[in-house]
């Protein structure tokens, strides 16, 4: 697959689901008997988080729909290949889509979810009668989101994602009308360039880690000084792998890369370039696969990193503002030709 995220691909979701548990269970086990810990990176399945206590809401994209359910979203074909899905959410977003767009569903919601979901605590914030709109293309296998809308009653605000390359950008992101990012970036993290975070610590309970697309031989940075205390172990699921202690304790995994460039032992510097991503070991798609624990408590990268927001530049606000109304008009044609 060349773009893929989750990185193994929505017609896997129901064997995805299957083997993810499987593989987590079998390589626990096989990892508690052997003495060592768990380095298993289970394979992705696309999944939204539920609204309240149904974390096995991932299970719905995979399920049929339920029949003669009102409030089915509206589909259309838009301009060529874009379509545009607007429903109103009724239970979670995974169930929303599979209503609205059963077709692609899974990767839809998952790809809806991350957007919101810097901004959204989806698992508490969703309403029923909030409003979902977005407009993308689909090329086989993934969703293109060209604009995506949130209509939040609780927080009584629409909050929108526009599409769009910023000047020196090696790939788009989303911005808001205010031209302020999206998703969030992590302060000093291990990338200084890659296309998407495809994975976060909170999206599965399996994972362990924060996923990044990111194209094979990308540049990977110590985000802080420290020691390489081991590399290329378990090179079956982790493929080319190094761990770093930090100086303050915390130990960083970083998974699938294609070169390894320190040793253990070795001593780097914040900054220290120390490998390549890749998509080596139990990887279905080029990423970097980044875990933190400390004292071997797992910790979100979000929490220890901390999140910055980019906003446009002055110069690109011309272009993003023209953008912006041709995205506008992409994702209120059809709202306008429903009434
Ligand atoms: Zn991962």
């Amino acid at each position: 697959m060349k773009w893929i995220d989750p990185p193994d691909g929505r017609p896997w979701a129901l064997i995805g689901l299957c083997a993810a548990s499987l593989f987590a269970n079998a390589a626990l086990a096989v990892f508690v008997l052997s003495g060592d810990e768990p380095q298993v990176e289970a394979p992705v399945v696309s999944e939204a988080p539920a609204v309240v206590e149904l974390p096995e809401d991932a299970l719905e994209p995979s399920l049929p729909p339920e029949a003669g359910v009102a409030n089915v979203g509206d589909v259309a074909p838009l301009e060529d290949a874009v379509k545009l899905v607007r429903a109103k959410v009724d239970h979670s977003f995974a169930r929303t889509f599979q209503r609205a767009v059963p077709e692609h569903a899974d990767v839809l919601s998952a790809v809806y979810s991350r957007l919101f979901v810097w901004d959204v605590d989806v698992r508490k914030d969703l309403q029923k009668g909030d409003g979902i709109a977005v407009a993308y293309s689909w090329d086989g296998e993934l969703a293109d989101v060209a604009v995506a809308e949130f209509e939040s009653n609780r927080h009584r605000r629409t909050l929108h994602a526009y599409k769009f390359q910023a000047t020196g950008d090696d790939w788009p992101s989303w911005w808001d009308e205010q031209g302020v990012e999206v998703p969030r970036r992590l302060v000093n993290g291990p990338l200084r360039e890659y296309e998407q975070i495809t994975s976060l610590l909170k999206d599965r309970p399996t994972h362990r880690g924060m996923d990044f697309k990111t194209p094979i031989g990308t540049a990977l940075y110590s985000p802080r000084a420290g020691t390489v205390t081991r590399t290329n172990w378990n090179t079956v699921p982790n493929g080319g792998c190094i761990e770093v202690r930090y100086s303050d304790g915390v130990v960083a995994k970083f998974l699938h890369l294609s070169d390894v460039k320190v040793s253990a032992g070795d001593s780097i510097g914040a900054g220290t370039l120390i490998g390549l991503t890749g998509n080596t070991g139990r990887s279905t798609a080029p990423h970097l696969h980044y875990e933190l624990a400390r004292g071997g408590k797992v910790l979100d990268p979000i929490d220890y990193h901390g999140v910055i927001r980019r906003t446009l530049s002055d110069a690109d606000r011309p272009r993003f503002e023209r953008e912006r109304a041709r995205l506008e008009k992409l994702i209120a044609t059809e709202q306008t030709a429903m009434r």
